[in-house]
């Protein structure tokens, strides 16, 4: 946010006057349960934003106005959903109002008779998103009438708390890519930047057969005073368990990529198998059914090589250790699911899932399978692809 070139306005300020308005919001305080919402403003998702329980889409309409895309009704954990769209464009003067709106229907009608059914996409599934809709609009249209919008100076106020870092002007685009492992970092690990001469640079913390997004102090350390000197002290952690330097020169990446390349943070694989999402899983969390580290580290390793990863291609792989999707599994294109058969870790696999602009839920595939059984089932799972595949078709394509 704030630094991708395909944005078409920085969506943190409408993200923060959000969060201003639901922040001791009497509303927020009874709700029937937890409550997420999520902000983009490019057409790559990279918030799984209709997996939330509000996903906003910041969008332009005919005549060039900025307003929000509402969907509303998305999660994971044990009844995922993707959340549908209920509201093609809101104006940004009434951001707030129609946020109250959807908050509202789901105040007064979710069911808090059972707390598995009681987030809102449940409510959105029940109730159908026409009738959703029209309960929405309605109560919509009795708050514009109660003016509680707050004014547009409070957006003004907050968007200069966001502004851009002071970048240099005139720079070069140039970037010498004469270092093959470079240049493999390059078109793997970065992303295009708004400003001419800068780069967005991501680091893998998924060494081959690490333990994902874990990093040790040393790593935390340089990764911090990278920041300070080469991303105007600035870092992000995502939630595909890695860190962004958003705002880096490109004539200083070179010297950024060779520090981290020697603290064993230098891994090419972003978007790859060998980019694995996993939850902490029974190592460390007490509602695990299963470890989901082990897997994750055996499937880093079946696939460690670069050879492999590029021929593989984008193939997003995720694991959870519990039905709770923490791991976000059900979004995977290779999804693995860890279940309790009698005692005995087992694991599901679900093929065909996405949290990016083409969301789509994974389904399970197969029977349950042991450990090792799982990391051959994946092997199987890339035999087929790579066998069936057309042209340079991706694996959640094929
Ligand atoms: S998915 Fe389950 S096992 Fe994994 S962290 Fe969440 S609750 Fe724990």
């Amino acid at each position: 946010a704030g630094a991708a070139a395909d944005e078409i306005v920085d969506p943190r300020p409408y993200a923060e006057l959000l969060r201003q308005w639901s922040s001791f919001h009497p509303e927020f305080l009874t709700l029937p349960r937890k409550f997420k919402i999520a902000v983009i403003a490019s057409e790559t998702d990279r918030a799984a934003m209709k997996l939330h329980d509000i996903g906003i889409k910041m969008v332009r309409n005919a005549a060039g106005e900025i307003g929000a895309q509402f969907y509303v009704g998305g999660g994971m954990g044990r009844t995922p959903m993707i959340a549908p769209m209920i509201r093609e464009f809101v104006p940004l003067d009434q951001l707030i109002t129609y946020s109250e709106a959807c908050l509202r229907v789901y105040n007064r009608y979710g069911r808090r008779d059972n707390k598995y059914k009681a987030r809102i996409k449940i409510l959105v599934h029940e109730l159908g998103k026409d009738e959703y809709t029209r309960q929405v609009e309605e109560e919509f249209a009795h708050l514009l009438s109660l003016g509680i919008e707050p004014p547009i100076a409070e957006l003004e106020r907050i968007i200069p708390y966001f502004a851009d870092p002071a970048f240099e002007t005139g720079l070069s685009d140039d970037l010498d890519l004469s270092d093959p492992d470079f240049r493999l970092w390059v078109e793997r690990n970065c992303h295009a930047h708004k400003q001419t001469g800068y780069v967005i640079a991501t680091v893998s913390l998924k060494p081959v057969g690490g333990i994902p997004g874990d990093a040790s102090a040393d790593q935390i350390r340089l990764m911090a005073q990278l920041a300070k000197d080469y991303s105007f002290d600035e870092l992000r952690v995502t939630h595909a368990q890695n860190i962004v330097f958003p705002h880096v020169k490109k004539a200083d990446l070179y010297t950024v990529w060779q520090q981290l390349d020697e603290a064993e943070l230098g891994t090419a694989n972003l978007d790859t198998v060998g980019d694995i999402i996993a939850c902490p899983g029974l190592d460390y969390c007490s509602l695990a059914n299963a470890r989901s580290i082990p897997v994750a580290q055996k499937i880093s390793q079946r696939f460690g090589t670069a050879e492999r990863q590029a021929e593989l291609g984008e193939l997003k792989l995720k694991i959870s250790g519990c039905i709770n999707a923490c791991g976000h599994h059900h979004a995977g294109h290779i999804g693995i699911l860890g279940v309790d058969r009698k005692g005995i870790e087992n694991y599901q696999l679900l093929l065909g899932g996405s949290e990016g602009a083409d969301t789509s839920l994974g389904q399970i595939t197969g029977p349950g399978f042991s450990e090792d059984g799982i990391v051959d089932a994946v092997e199987k799972a890339t035999q087929v692809y790579l066998s069936n595949r057309e042209g340079d078709e991706r694996f959640l394509d094929t």
